[in-house]
């Protein structure tokens, strides 16, 4: 088989990760990506052990190649909290690598589920999948926030350069103690999701929908809409014309419960927190988070594909006890078929974009004959089933590559 293995040109950036996630990627690559492509990878452990031994640099030089190779493929990575600090020894509690590389790449995720015959969602009118972008920068991530003792007055202070300041009061605690919040973001970021948005609608010939809550925050959110409403009236109207996909403004309740009417087929452009919080709940709603695929895209033309779950966590102190698992890898591997794709789609190579195709449907193949993963066995209303173990379904997989 050596010698038919197809050839890359370029590498992409390889970020390995930590728990059950890094047991399975490795698995993808012996069993469903080393056997037909000779892969070219330039290769960063962003393993919390190697995070630890690096002081984290590891991730800034993985976002930094990125940026210079232009496609990544992420494997899930621990977030570490307090649990984490004695677990792995920690001398400082790392950031989310996911958070330093969005920020690098001032990247915009999108999250679009994988369907399958046999998995139907939980909504019964979704027929086609939604495809979720957050606004990945500030807003409450990027917050400063107070207690306020009863007494104190809290007011917004800005400075400008020439050391004139503007002052409104935020609130008066006459008689209460209380917190105060302050928020920002820059028509920089928010113009750059904006494109993201906009130029991954033209890509996959969807409308893309964007909501916000303009009525209650008259300057911050109605900020957002009118810089989508100009870029896309100054940048992209004529192409969508051209394209049949539509760009809609709506508040944030009306899409809501669009949404959920609605047959699916769309983008749905979401403000920091509510694409937190939405792409949770399109994910739970068509099924299993191990069918969320997930890709940060930056406004030029960067990418970065991964699965949207964890590290899943209880499986692998499972795997560590030599028990056997039923993780679902197929978010995982559609990482790897996004990725490779994309490389070939850049690098001209049309046999590792039909490769990435052919892997695809090896895998919808095996889910659609019964061949599943025990959190899909639960879901799937296929009469023919059967719950296969992490190892046995990438085997089957194999067996369909064809
Ligand atoms: P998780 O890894 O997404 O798993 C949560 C639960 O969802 C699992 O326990 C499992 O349920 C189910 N699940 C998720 N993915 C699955 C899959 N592929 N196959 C089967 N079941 C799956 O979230 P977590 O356990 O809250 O977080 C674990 C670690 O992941 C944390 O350290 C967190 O920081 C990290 N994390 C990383 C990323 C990322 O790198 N993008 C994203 C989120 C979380 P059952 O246990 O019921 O089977
Ligand atoms: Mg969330």
């Amino acid at each position: 088989m050596a010698d038919t293995k197809i050839q890359m040109k370029t590498s992409l950036v390889e970020m390995d990760g930590d728990e059950m996630t890094r047991v399975i990627w490795q698995m993808i690559k012996d069993i469903l990506i080393l056997p037909f492509v000779d892969l070219k990878t330039e290769y960063y452990d962003l393993g919390l052990v190697h995070r630890e031994e690096t002081k984290d640099k590891v991730t800034f030089d993985s976002a930094e190649a990125t940026k210079k190779y232009g496609v990544a493929v992420k494997c899930a990575t621990i977030t570490p909290n307090a649990a984490r600090m004695p677990e792995y020894n920690l001398t400082e509690m790392w950031k989310s690598p996911n958070g330093t590389i969005r920020a690098k790449l001032d990247g915009t995720v999108f999250r679009t589920p994988i369907i399958v015959k046999g998995i139907n969602p939980y909504i019964p009118a979704w027929k086609k999948p939604i495809t979720v972008a957050r606004h990945a920068y500030g807003d409450i991530y990027k917050n400063t926030e107070m207690s306020v003792k009863r007494g104190s007055k809290a007011e917004l202070v800005v400075t400008d350069e020439n050391g004139n300041e503007t002052r409104e009061l935020i609130h008066d605690f006459k008689g209460s103690d209380g917190i105060i919040q302050g928020v920002h973001n820059t028509d920089k970021s928010i113009s750059s999701f904006a494109r993201a948005c906009f130029n991954y609608a033209l890509d996959v010939k969807e409308s893309l929908w964007f909501a916000t809550k303009d009525t209650i925050s008259k300057k911050y959110d109605h900020h957002f809409k009118d810089i989508f409403q100009e870029i896309f009236d100054a940048e992209y109207k004529e192409n969508f014309d051209k394209a049949g996909i539509e760009y809609f403004y709506t508040l944030i309740d009306d899409a809501v419960s669009r949404v959920v009417r609605s047959e699916g087929g769309y983008i749905w452009a979401c403000k920091n927190y509510d694409g937190d919080v939405m792409s949770d709940m399109v994910a739970t709603a068509y099924g299993s988070l191990g069918m969320m695929s997930s890709v940060l895209v930056s406004p030029d033309g960067v990418y970065e594909y991964e699965a949207a779950h964890g590290t899943v966590q209880r499986h692998y102190y499972k795997h560590l006890k030599g028990e056997r698992t039923s993780t679902n890898s197929v978010a995982t591997i559609w990482a790897w078929t996004g990725a490779l794709r994309k490389r070939g789609e850049l690098d001209e190579i049309p046999e590792l974009m039909n490769f990435a195709v052919k892997l695809e449907k090896a895998v919808i193949d095996t889910l659609e004959s019964g061949i599943m993963t025990g959190d899909l066995y639960s879901l799937s209303d296929l009469a023919d089933k059967k719950s296969v173990d992490t190892l046995t379904f990438l085997e089957e997989i194999k067996t369909r590559i064809v």
